[in-house]
């Protein structure tokens, strides 16, 4: 019988085993999500609101636990692990407050005697999910799309496989009605079959994805094939673009946190760091200087900044971008290689003398490690921000906020931020752009994004 193996990825042990599930049982899953929507559609929005309000009660209660538990299998420092259970909470209540009021029917004049739109669910959604925010993606997907009306099978990262499950618990205890929403174990070798039975299934209704790039294409393509709703939220190469006129200890302190947050295993991090020729070589020092201070160490211990990446095999996927790169005539700043030792640390980097080429400029590297470009001026920014496959997120540093908004109108990406870390907020609509996928997430939009806007008139 095919199972999962989860990871402690600070010490390189096994954490615990997890039976995993074949196409069959995956489907008998699926039949048990379909039957339950119905019903669930049916309940007053109202009585979903307060159920999703609840799931954000159960995580708060259990916040310790849940933290520890992603702390153990993906290597999440505990303080950021416990701030990322309160921002899953934080999306239910804003979904419990607002979402009924988004999904209220929307009355249009048309000459008949009465018309509206109505924002109806599409019955069972299937959501693919990443391990860098293992509570956070699933939560911010959950609350709108459950709110809804939907019912959900959620196919989760195997390396974190317990927090899946903990997540099912969570909206179990929280009273959500049995199969509304449904967690599978599949090992890795069967999920193309698994996700591909799954989508071409007609008690599927749409998918949603956060992942790779590889991932979205391989799922969108089933979904395109079986003309079914895809949302994909894909990988980023966020650019922070340092103006001359910047204020370089406000930007030397965004830049840490931006790259550096998670480990820097997040889509939306800064990434590329161009930064305007007369001040590059200050902002190169002092960054460099912040990021060789940050402590690395036990995810467990309150003071780590950098815990391990969370598997062996993404941290030789950026050695090998670093590697190329250097190779290639970047210099090292700071870091530059893997630490030893047991456990997947990569020593927080920052290169510089980087060239488009090099990986770490044309790709995205998902860990620590930050590529400062300087640029000539306004229009050299906005040619280096734009040279990547990604559109995300962008940031733009700047004294003079009007003079960061021009520069920043001029970069394509699905947010901008000036003088401020882009983050995502459950207030706020977040997806990407170019080969960063396509649908929105949060806000109104993700409310309404797994929605079928049907059209109702009265003669
Ligand atoms: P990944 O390898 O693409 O995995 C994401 C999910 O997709 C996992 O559950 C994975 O399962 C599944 N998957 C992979 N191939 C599949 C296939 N052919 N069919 C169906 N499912 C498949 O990505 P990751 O390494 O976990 O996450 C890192 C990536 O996610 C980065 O590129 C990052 O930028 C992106 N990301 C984007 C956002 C955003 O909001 N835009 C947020 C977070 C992360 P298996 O592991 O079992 O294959």
């Amino acid at each position: 019988m095919p199972e999962v193996t989860t990871v402690d990825p600070a010490t390189g042990e096994p954490l615990a085993r997890y039976p995993a599930q074949d196409v069959d049982a995956v489907l008998d899953v699926l039949a048990a999500v379909h039957a339950a929507q119905p019903a669930w559609a049916g309940r007053p929005v109202e009585d979903r609101a307060a159920l999703v309000r609840a799931i954000g009660k159960q995580l708060r209660a259990r916040a310790d636990e849940l933290a520890g538990l992603m702390t153990a299998e993906m290597g999440k420092p505990v303080g950021e692990a416990r701030a990322e259970i309160e921002k899953s909470a934080s999306a239910c209540d804003y979904y419990a407050d607002h979402g009924p009021g988004f999904l209220a029917d929307r009355p249009v004049e048309t000459g008949a005697q009465r018309s509206w739109v109505a924002a109806e669910p599409l019955g069972v959604v299937l959501a693919v999910m990443p391990w860098n925010f293992p509570y956070w993606q699933v939560l911010r997907f959950a609350a709108p799309t459950l709110l809804a009306g939907n019912t959900a099978v959620l196919k989760h990262s195997p390396n974190v496989t317990g927090c899946a499950l903990a997540i099912e618990q969570v909206f179990r205890d929280a009273g959500l009605p049995e199969d509304v929403f449904r967690s599978i174990v599949v090992a890795e070798a069967d999920v193309p079959e698994v996700s591909r039975a799954l989508v071409e299934d007609d008690r599927i209704a749409a998918v949603s994805l956060t992942g790779s790039e590889r991932a979205g294409a391989a799922v969108a393509a089933s979904a395109g094939r079986a003309i079914k709703k895809s949302l994909l939220e894909l990988g980023g190469s966020d650019p922070f673009v340092v103006l001359a006129d910047a204020d370089l200890d406000v930007a030397v302190a965004g830049a840490v946190r931006s790259r550096f947050l998670n480990t820097g295993q997040s889509c939306l991090a800064a990434k590329r760091f161009v930064v305007h020729r007369s001040v590059a070589g200050e902002f190169s020092r002092r960054f460099a200087a912040a990021v060789a201070e940050l402590s690395v160490g036990d995810p467990r211990d309150e003071a780590t900044a950098i815990g391990p990446m969370a598997r062996a095999d993404l941290r030789a996927d950026l050695d090998g971008q670093v590697r190329a790169s250097i190779a290639a005539g970047a210099t090292v700043l700071a870091g530059g290689a893997p630490l030893p030792g047991p456990g997947a640390f990569f020593a927080p980097t920052v290169l510089g003398d980087v060239t488009l080429d090099m990986p770490v400029m044309a790709e995205e590297t998902f860990g620590p490690v930050a590529a400062v470009m300087p640029v000539d001026d306004d229009d050299d920014a906005v040619r280096v921000a734009n040279a990547t496959r990604y559109g995300l997120g962008a940031s733009v540093w700047s004294r003079d906020p009007q003079h960061a908004l021009a520069v920043g109108r001029r970069i394509t990406s699905g947010a901008l931020f000036v003088n401020t870390v882009v983050a995502s907020d459950p207030r706020l609509p977040f997806g990407g752009t170019k080969r960063s996928g396509y649908g929105r997430e949060l806000g109104e939009a993700g409310a309404l994004e797994f929605t079928n806007a049907r059209t109702y008139v009265l003669g």
